[in-house]
């Protein structure tokens, strides 16, 4: 059996007047994430991580942040591809651990949500994915509600 291991990890903005997805999931807070695409934090690291593990560069390089195609993209719908990818490379995805960071909102109830919409858009089990939120206790960017960051590791199996 051939193994490999994907780190992804992503940061970005709160803002007022956007919309705050996270694993897809669009939670009711008085600001949202900035960025060319919907911005999901969380489904970005998760990208990345997977690219990582196929040793096939990053999500700026397949989904480049100047291209009008992706402006307000469906994250999710990327992710379905990046899934795609790892499966044409000869790998399935072993398990998916991902920690979001944010002081605000609380996410908990949220968590099982975003994890059915990334096992759907993966085409994997939700026993293969894990959603853990935590602050920073109040420290840095994320404790001040300047942003949310998300790191992701997966491991992915050989099958061809
Ligand atoms: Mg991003």
């Amino acid at each position: 059996m051939s193994f490999r291991i994907g780190h992804g990890y992503d940061v970005h903005r709160l803002v007022e007047g956007r919309a705050l997805i996270l694993g897809g999931v669009q939670i009711p807070y008085e600001k949202g994430l900035l960025g060319h695409s919907d911005a999901d934090v969380l489904t970005h690291a998760v990208m990345d991580a997977l690219l990582g593990a196929i040793a096939a560069r990053d999500i700026g390089y397949h989904f480049p942040d100047t291209d009008p195609a992706y402006s307000g993209a469906d994250s999710l719908r990327l992710c379905a591809r990046v899934g795609e990818m790892v499966r044409e490379a000869g790998y399935v995805l072993s398990n998916l651990d991902v920690t979001v960071i944010a002081q605000r909102p609380k996410l908990a109830p949220h968590l099982l949500q975003m994890v059915e919409h990334l096992a759907r858009a993966l085409g994997v089990e939700q026993g293969q994915i894990n959603i853990k939120a935590t602050t920073e206790e109040g420290l840095g960017f994320t404790g001040a509600g300047e942003g949310i960051a998300a790191h992701a590791v997966c491991l992915v199996e050989r099958i061809k």
